[in-house]
Order: structure tokens, then C-alpha cells, then sequence
């Protein structure tokens, strides 16, 4: 018997539970029309909020940023890789975020990972929302500290745990998404800074959705709620709507240096590459120029949550362009995508375990790099479907 027989036990239990699937592949690029599996379909899933990852004016910073410094930086940040280019992204990023300073990682979940493993210890406790991503509960589970988690954005059950452990422990860190990623809802700062200051707490927000997408030019959750200065760890993504790779935490000075020290990913993983440092650096210069991107962006997302009300789809109570479209039922769910697929739409279903049971969705992205056909013809799509499955 082969010493991976329980591998092949493991993925016939994928398919038996009828979650298996094949990676689709995207022939070209994440553009408003994709190629997938070679065949042309409107892209309705993509975190490239702004359409940014293939504007000429980022593609060409990419191009010169290779001709003079290559294709890889060579080394951690400790060691060599530390290039004169990601210090300048650091610098525009501060300005753009308006805190004191930020400290770049090779990815979002590279920066939850390295950020919280660090800066809480043993003796401290870790107080996390229930809905909160992957990668915080990862970077949560790598930390010494104690861990517990509120019911999502119950501010009453966040209470009871400060008032319930707040004297037991020297730090204690409330972290929390900024934009929910799979419903589109806010985290509520404003209670969680009121609350934060009440038991003396510190504040770590993960804003990946929110930047680029809320607050003026896309600063983020933070800048929508007025609360510059108030939350002590601000992390975003370069991943999403900024078009390229990479994340950040914009916080104080004196946690940069700490951090500099003592996160893991600095330390023990290469720095991004000269590429995506001179990309990053173009999308967030557009964004600190000109409101266009996230005004279209919003026009878009409008525009077609409104219609989708109109057809008499249930599409929940998201505050950002993240439209979740109700299904229900797991079956019904992944039905309605392939239909969706073969109209020429791509929306990945989303079902249980990644949200609750009975709470299959559709969940469309919009983006600013959609064209008002895109969106009509997407609707007749929806519309069409919807009909034939008896939703609408
Ligand atoms: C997408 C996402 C991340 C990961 O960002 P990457 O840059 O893709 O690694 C982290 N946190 C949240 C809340 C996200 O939605």
C-alpha cells in the first residue's frame, strides 16, 4: 500500500461530498471580459476593483521598475532586498493612508500572519470577530497570546468579553475586517473605538475590501468613519483594488521599528518583487490624483444593485460594490453559477463552510473596469436564470 493512500482517501472524500472541483483557467488577463477555459465571459468575480491590474499607466511602471532593478530583489528585507523602491512605496502609502508610517509584506495574509504573531504576546489576549478572514485567524493562531472571539459585529457580546477579561490581561487587541468580504457589511469603528478607549484596548483593523473602495480616493474604512488616528493597526492589501500584490499595516513609528525586528515574513521570506513595488507605486499615485476610479466604481455598483432589486433578487444588506446575490439552498447555489456560466456571466457560488448553512449566494463583484454593456448584458443573464430556477 502506497504512504499516500490516505491522500486518496482524503480527496474521495471531497468528492463524495460533492466540493471537489477543477481550477477554471483564465487565458489572458483579469480584464471586465475574461477567456476562461477558452471561452469569453463577462467577469464578475474578481477583487480588481478598480480595474487597475491592467491600466497602461501600471503596466509600464511594472516594465521600468524591471529594466532597473530586475526581476527579484534577492534577499529578505534584513538582508539586501530592502530596495530603495519599496522605502518610497512605504513613504506614499503613509501619505496616502495619512498615519505615521506602514510597513509593506509580500501579501495581505503575509501581513496579518507577520503583524499580529508580533505584536501581542503571552500574558495578552487577542479579541476577534466572528466573521473575521482566514488569514487573521491564522496570524491569531500563530500568536502566544489568548484568543477569543464576539459574535459578528455584536457590539453588546464584544462588551461583555472586555468587561469579562479586560483586568486578566496586560494587552488586549480587538481586530476586526473593515469590509466583511463575503456579505459586503462595515465593521461598526465607531463603537469599537468608543469601546477600545472604555476598557483601555488596542484596535487592529483589517481593511483589504475597504481600501480603494471607502473613504475619500479609497483610504479606507477609517477615512469613511473620520477616525484617522484612532485605530493603532491599519492593515490593507496591494492585492485587490490597488491592482498588483502585497499588504501592508499603516500604524505608529515606533511599530515599524518593532516590526522590522520581529515579523516573521521580513525576516524569513524574500521582499516583493521590483515589479509589483513600481506598479503599486503608479495605482496609489492614481488614486491620490483623481477621484475617477472609485467614483466609477460606485456608478457601477449602484447601477446594478439597483437593478437587481428591480428583478426582485434578494441581495442582502452590503454598504460596498460586494453584491451578494441569495440563494439559499448549497445545490440551488452552484446550480445557478454554471447557468450563469453558460450564459457567458462568471459569479462563484459561495456555500457552506465558507458562510453558514442554508446562506448560499452568488457574490458578485463589480468593478470600475465594467462597461455599462457588461452590466446589462450581466443582468439579462441574471434575470433569465433567475426565472428558469423560480428565484425571481
Ligand atoms: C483578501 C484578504 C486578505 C488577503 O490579501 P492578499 O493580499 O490577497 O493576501 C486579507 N484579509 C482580508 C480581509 C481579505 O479580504
Amino acid at each position: 500500500m502506497s504512504k499516500l493512500e490516505y491522500m486518496h482517501d482524503l480527496v474521495e472524500g471531497l468528492k463524495k461530498d460533492g466540493v471537489y472541483r477543477e481550477l477554471p483557467i483564465n487565458y489572458g488577463p483579469c480584464a471586465n471580459r475574461i477567456m476562461l477555459n477558452h471561452k469569453e465571459v463577462i467577469n464578475l468575480s474578481s477583487n480588481n476593483y478598480l480595474g487597475l491590474a491592467t491600466h497602461p499607466r501600471v503596466k509600464q511602471k511594472a516594465i521600468e521598475a524591471v529594466e532597473k532593478y530586475g526581476a527579484g530583489t534577492g534577499s529578505v528585507r534584513t538582508i539586501v532586498g530592502n530596495q530603495d523602491l519599496l522605502e518610497e512605496l512605504e513613504e506614499l502609502l503613509a501619505k496616502f493612508k495619512e498615519e505615521e508610517a506602514v510597513v509593506c509584506f509580500q501579501s495581505g495574509l503575509n501581513c496579518n500572519i507577520g503583524t499580529i504573531q508580533a505584536i501581542v504576546q503571552k500574558g495578552d489576549l487577542i479579541v476577534s470577530d466572528a466573521l473575521n478572514h482566514a488569514s487573521i485567524i491564522d496570524g491569531t493562531r500563530l500568536s502566544k497570546a489568548d484568543k477569543t472571539v464576539y459574535k459578528h459585529s455584536d457590539m453588546e457580546d464584544l462588551e461583555r468579553v472586555l468587561k469579562e477579561n479586560r483586568d486578566t490581561y496586560k494587552n488586549v487587541l480587538i481586530i476586526t475586517d473593515g469590509v466583511f468580504s463575503m456579505d459586503g457589511d462595515l465593521a461598526n469603528l465607531l463603537e469599537i473605538v468608543r469601546l477600545a478607549n472604555k476598557y483601555d484596548c488596542l484596535t487592529y483593523v483589517d481593511d483589504a475590501h475597504g481600501s480603494g473602495v471607502l473613504g475619500r480616493s479609497g483610504r479606507g474604512t477609517v477615512d469613511h468613519f473620520g477616525l484617522h488616528g484612532q485605530i493603532d493597526f491599519i492593515v490593507g492589501t496591494l492585492s485587490k483594488a490597488i491592482g498588483v500584490v502585497g499588504g501592508y499595516v499603516a500604524t505608529k513609528k515606533i511599530v515599524k521599528e518593532w516590526l522590522l525586528h520581529r515579523a516573521r515574513p521580513l525576516l524569513f521570506s524574500t521582499a516583493l518583487p521590483p515589479a509589483a513595488i513600481g506598479a503599486t507605486i503608479e495605482s496609489v499615485k492614481m488614486l491620490m490624483e483623481s477621484e475617477e476610479y472609485t467614483k466609477k466604481l460606485w456608478d457601477n455598483a449602484r447601477y446594478f444593485k439597483a437593478k437587481m432589486k428591480e428583478l426582485g433578487f434578494d441581495i442582502g444588506h452590503s454598504a460596498t460594490p460586494i453584491t451578494p446575490v441569495m440563494i439559499g439552498n448549497e445545490a440551488k447555489t452552484m446550480e445557478f453559477s454554471r447557468e450563469l456560466l453558460k450564459a457567458g456571466v462568471f459569479v462563484s457560488g459561495i456555500v457552506f463552510p465558507t458562510v453558514p448553512i442554508g446562506t448560499g449566494r452568488l457574490r458578485v463583484m463589480i468593478s470600475a473596469m465594467h462597461t455599462k454593456e457588461d452590466l446589462d448584458n450581466a443582468l439579462e443573464a441574471f434575470a433569465t436564470v433567475g426565472k428558469k430556477m423560480q428565484i425571481i
